[in-house]
């Protein structure tokens, strides 16, 4: 892709600084042309980042730590849980459909309230930030609740199994002496 740009002219005499934010843009061409062909499994943060240089100009809107999992879906996602190990099933507690970040932002019903209709802002939208602010809060509640009562729990999961199938218990931790 990099070879496909016409190269710089170093024999023009260009001041430095005007040669540096030439290279800049280059680069933000370059680097949004990436974002604009990857995969469709990285669409999602396009709808909220609509392109690289988009970001650049929106500095400010640099997402805090619960608007950057609704970005990257690197959060309370089952489908990112479950791809680490931390969930037995990727599903969403709507049926047996992944949840990504796009199915519950903008189409599963259990997440449907206060969901913004325009979504060409992405997140330089008040409404469309505050809505996924809210509905991350809401996800990491449900993971905790869901820890706590031990659903979808792997380790758990993995422990029940073992002992109906009556898999002696190893690990670290010593074997109990009575039963
Ligand atoms: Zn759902």
């Amino acid at each position: 892709m990099w070879s496909r740009l016409e190269p710089l002219d170093f024999h023009r005499t260009l001041p430095v600084k005007a040669l540096g934010k030439m290279i800049d843009q280059r680069i933000l061409e370059a680097w949004n042309k990436l974002y604009i062909d990857s995969t469709p499994e990285e669409h999602w943060n396009r709808t909220l980042i609509p392109s690289v240089e988009w970001a650049v100009l929106n500095m400010e809107l640099r997402p805090n730590f619960l608007l950057s999992q609704a970005v990257t879906g690197h959060g309370a996602f089952k489908s990112y849980l479950h791809r680490i190990g931390k969930r037995d099933s990727p599903a969403c507690r709507c049926g047996p459909i992944e949840r990504m970040p796009e199915h519950v932002f903008r189409l599963c019903e259990r997440y449907s309230e206060g969901r913004p209709a325009d979504w060409t802002e992405g997140i330089a939208d008040e409404e469309i930030r505050q809505y996924l602010i809210r509905t991350m809060k809401w996800l990491w509640e449900e993971e905790k609740e869901e820890e706590r009562a031990g659903v979808n729990h792997p380790r758990r999961a993995q422990r029940r199994r073992n002992v109906r199938a009556g898999v002696p218990i190893t690990g670290t931790r010593p074997a109990p002496t009575s039963r």
